[in-house]
């Protein structure tokens, strides 16, 4: 575990540091804003669509460190994907950071988002993590914001 929580913390300062698809999509199918008053992180994240695939997806906005990465992570691993397996993911996801689902031992295809199940150990952080997962499916829904309160 504690090889995982090195990992954790690297990918984390790393990505908050240098976030991948930081920008917005002016010419966004969807956006929502995702709001975590509890640690205070507000984040807008922007979706192209193709039918069914995620064709591009973006996302602006402030937060703590967990909250960028896992944004940040989020966009890397959705983009090309169809909203039937962005919806798989986000399970998984929500599963593994709330200790439902063991990313090791049980079936999953959250491949490098495994390191998120470094959260566990602190508690606070789940919304933290999940709030970009959260948005991105408000987004998909059609729903213009989401709060995880
Ligand atoms: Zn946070």
């Amino acid at each position: 575990m504690s090889d995982l929580n090195e990992l954790y913390q690297e990918t984390i300062l790393e990505h908050n540091k240098n976030p991948r698809n930081f920008r917005e999509i002016e010419d966004a199918d969807k956006k929502a804003l995702g709001n975590n008053p509890l640690c205070g992180d507000a984040l807008q994240v922007y979706l192209k669509l193709d039918g069914d695939i995620v064709k591009d997806v973006a996302f602006k906005g402030s937060g703590c460190a967990i909250s960028k990465a896992s944004a940040s992570m989020m966009t890397q691993t959705v983009k090309g994907k169809t909203r039937d397996e962005v919806q798989i993911l986000f399970d998984e996801f929500h599963k593994m950071v709330t200790g439902e689902l063991n990313a090791e031992t049980d079936e999953n295809h959250l491949g490098k988002l495994k390191i998120f199940a470094g959260v566990l150990e602190f508690p606070a952080r789940v919304k933290c993590a999940s709030l970009s997962w959260h948005t991105l499916s408000a987004a998909l829904q059609g729903d213009d914001s989401v709060s995880t309160e």
